[in-house]
């Protein structure tokens, strides 16, 4: 049996920091100190409650939220915000903008849908997907109860480069597949969410960041695990909470703090995602599906002659110890995920297989 790790291009759950796999396995058994693993300490403890705090603490730091912002830790995934955003925001008589930009918003407008009214203020559908909206073309709903956008789109490979201007609209986005990618503006948002299996940690929790103004909304006759208001109020606490992803989350802040901040990751990660684009772009023998000023730092989608071609890509690759480059299920293609945990040197050895394959069948 293999155990040397391979090149895990998989777009989520995805790769892990390995110190932060390897400290979560050292400390498994027995946590330093406290002689239980974090898999049975009771989430009342004192030994949880410190966990809690340090990834609150951490998140903070790391992605500068103001005082005014509370970070909850929530389950459900990021879907379940697709519903509870419009159940907690969109006011009886009131109107929620979407923008669509894929196949994740378009699920989000299809769960607020059902709750209240819904006007898509920008599309790019008819485009395939393959860009970001351009400012001119997002017409907002005056008076809106938010604008709901997707910040990086996993599927089709696209990301937002600059927030959109909703003016005194509150900006709500679902950045699950770019959160602490880069730098982000939380400032400039009255609520974020993300599923943290994709750059933050694994599958389980789901952080939400919540201006405080906007808990007011919450109306008391919601379902308990469904109100941000509870969720606040008890200090994501109101149940049993995903203890061991938090923890997991936790460890990934802290090694995002120890490689210097967002803004050095983000340059870590215009290079790797750079090295692709410039393969991707070098002869015509692969086709890039995103538009050049939308390409996401995260997903990078593209195409090869044929799709005979495209199996044989993912099937030689999977030999070389490059695996999940299959693109989704819904579009096809190939998609390289490359996350924040996701070694430059795996860029590397794709960027060399992709030359040696076109060589081959170019
Ligand atoms: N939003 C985006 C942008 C996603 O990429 C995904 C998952 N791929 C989701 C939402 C859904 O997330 P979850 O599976 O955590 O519900």
């Amino acid at each position: 049996m293999k155990s040397e790790r391979i090149y895990n291009f998989s777009a989520g759950p995805a790769v892990l920091p390995l110190p932060v796999l390897e400290q979560a396995q050292r400390d498994l058994v027995s946590l330093p100190d406290v002689g239980m693993s974090i898999l049975e300490v009771s989430h009342r403890s004192k030994v949880f409650e410190g966990v809690l705090a340090r990834a609150e603490a951490d998140i903070r730091e790391l992605a500068n939220v103001p005082a005014n912002y509370r970070v909850l830790f929530l389950q459900g995934g990021a879907s379940l915000q697709f519903t509870m955003v419009p159940m907690n925001l969109l006011q009886e008589g009131m109107t929620a903008d979407y923008l669509v930009t894929g196949a994740w918003s378009s699920k989000a407008v299809d769960e607020a849908r059902k709750i209240g009214n819904v006007h898509v203020a920008a599309t790019t559908k008819a485009e395939q997907f393959t860009r970001i909206p351009r400012a001119e073309e997002i017409v907002l709903t005056p008076g809106a109860a938010y604008v709901h956008m997707t910040s990086n789109n996993t599927i089709f490979g696209t990301e937002w480069k600059t927030l959109p201007d909703v003016g005194d609209i509150p900006l709500v986005s679902d950045t699950s597949s770019d959160m602490f990618s880069r730098p982000i503006d939380v400032g400039r948002h009255a609520l974020i969410y993300a599923g943290a299996q994709k750059n933050m940690g694994p599958a389980g929790v789901t952080v939400v960041i919540i201006r405080e103004d906007l808990l007011a909304r919450s109306a008391a006759s919601l379902p308990v695990m469904l109100s941000y208001a509870v969720h606040a109020e008890n200090g994501s606490m109101f149940n049993t909470p995903p203890v061991f992803a938090i923890y997991m989350l936790g460890l990934v802040t802290r090694w995002l703090i120890g490689k210097g901040g967002l803004g050095a990751i983000a340059a870590v990660n215009e290079r790797k995602a750079g090295k692709l684009y410039t393969e991707i772009d070098r002869t015509g023998f692969y086709r890039g599906t995103a538009q050049k000023d939308s390409r996401s730092l995260m997903n990078v989608t593209f195409r090869l002659p044929s799709e005979e071609l495209e199996k044989q890509f993912v099937k030689d690759a999977e030999k070389d110890g490059l695996d999940g480059l299959k693109g989704h299920r819904s579009v096809g293609g190939i998609r390289a995920s490359i996350y924040n945990a996701f070694p430059e040197a795996g860029v590397d050895t794709l960027t060399g297989f992709m030359k040696e394959f076109e060589r081959r069948h170019g």
